[in-house]
């Protein structure tokens, strides 16, 4: 029996996680929940999974978590604040920890649990883009295992020879790594009328049903650049080690590349069921709740480059990643903002790639690596990207 925390599990992920350990009874206890915003749903939750504590983030919301615990029949102890978030995620009883907070709020909880040692299920990728270096290295020396939940991760972990070496590439016969991406829902738009594109166009993805934050960076594609930044530290690579390849139908998660010209791809419905059940069971297989791909019913799979006019975020993504760790910081810093006022009608669509831009070209280039010097250039990169933000409204 291993005992599971669920960071953000109020979330799509979230919900997702406990949809999966719902279906293995036997073999995960929940020892924590934690949420933000939707108590309601989060009282659902313990209701049915009987968590040992409720993590709250928000404090100011503790009377009314309690009163809405009672009311549900809920027994399990009720925290909240930042501190209760890392120690739910570190605690001896907990095994397995799911980082799916979305942002960066979930940087700190999860390097709790990383420095714990858990085997940490990864979906929050804005923590490893924030911090890169501390975090693996963080690993390396508690012996935590990371999990890519993301799913392109996800596929090129299970793509990967099983003894492959962090950053070896050529040690393992490979050539490269395909990153794929759908190109979200403006793939083919008119480039004109992306100034026009409304919250709610940008809010629904073709193919994959996720948080509004991710969706919105799925549109922009700066959740691929995101992702090229958290392969490089998840496998070690360089840029140049990694190819973007779209592919509308998101039914290849993404690929391995090897030497003498045979590419391993892994497969499966835009489910993150998937992934998640891979991660939970590691290195064993459980039934996910996703039925089996139907060959029959495949429609064609087709594959793109991505044109660097539609998606600036990508590229704005890639040459952060090769200038450094303070550039990805205040990158992700810069995009949180900005898709936050995007989504509270603030700004348009293109102001995004606007802020981020304008963000890093009015910060000094700077080495960064401790955590109170991440802390601090993502805090510096929120406040220039408001002030832009506020310019453009
Ligand atoms: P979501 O918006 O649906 O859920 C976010 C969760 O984080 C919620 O539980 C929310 O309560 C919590 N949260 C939000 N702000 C918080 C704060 N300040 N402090 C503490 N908790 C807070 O997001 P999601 O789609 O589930 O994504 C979660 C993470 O997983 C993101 O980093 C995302 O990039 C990554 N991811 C998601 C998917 C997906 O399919 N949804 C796929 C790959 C990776
Ligand atoms: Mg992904």
């Amino acid at each position: 029996m291993q005992t599971v925390t669920v960071l953000g599990a109020t979330g799509s992920i979230g919900c997702n996680t406990l949809d999966v350990i719902a279906r293995h009874p036997d073999a995960y206890r929940v020892f924590a929940i934690t949420g933000h915003s939707q108590l309601e749903l989060l009282m659902q939750q313990a209701k049915v999974c009987s968590p040992r504590y409720v993590v709250l983030a928000d404090e100011s919301r503790y009377q009314e978590a309690k009163a809405l615990a009672s009311e549900y029949g809920v027994t399990a102890d009720i925290l909240c604040g930042p501190a209760a978030l890392e120690d739910v995620a570190s605690a001896g009883e907990v095994d397995i920890v799911m980082a799916a907070i979305v942002g960066g709020a979930g940087l700190l909880p999860t390097l709790a649990a990383v420095k714990a040692a858990k085997k940490v299920l990864l979906a929050n990728k804005e923590a490893l883009v924030m911090s890169g270096a501390l975090f693996i290295d963080a690993a390396r020396q508690s012996g935590a295992s990371i999990l890519p939940i993301d799913s392109e991760h996800n596929a090129i972990f299970q793509c990967l020879p099983q003894d492959f070496n962090y950053g070896d590439l050529a040690g393992s016969g490979i050539h490269s790594i395909l990153l794929t991406g759908s190109g979200g829902p403006f793939r083919t738009r008119d480039l004109s009328t992306f100034a026009d594109i409304s919250v709610e166009e940008a809010c629904s993805h073709p193919n994959w049903d996720m948080g509004r934050k991710i969706t919105v960076d799925s549109a922009t594609m700066m959740n691929k650049g995101l992702e090229f930044i958290e392969a490089c530290w998840l496998f070690g690579l360089a840029t140049e080690d990694i190819t973007v390849v779209l592919h509308p139908q998101s039914t290849i998660h993404s690929m391995v590349q090897y030497v003498d010209g045979s590419v391993i791809a892994q497969l499966g419905h835009p489910d993150m069921r998937t992934p998640i059940a891979y991660g939970l069971a590691w290195p064993e297989r459980i039934e996910a709740g996703v039925a089996p791909l139907d060959f029959s019913q495949l429609a064609d799979l087709t594959f793109d480059t991505p044109c660097p006019e539609r998606y600036p975020n990508l590229q704005l993504a890639i040459d952060a990643c090769k200038e450094g760790q303070a550039a990805t910081t205040r990158l992700n810093a810069a995009n949180e903002v900005a898709v936050e006022a995007f989504l509270n009608g603030a700004i348009r669509f293109t102001d995004i790639a606007r802020v981020n831009q304008d963000t890093l070209n009015k910060m000094e280039p700077l080495t960064v690596s401790s955590l109170q010097q991440i802390l601090e250039q993502d805090r510096a990169a929120r406040e220039v990207a408001q002030q832009i933000t506020r310019g453009l409204t």
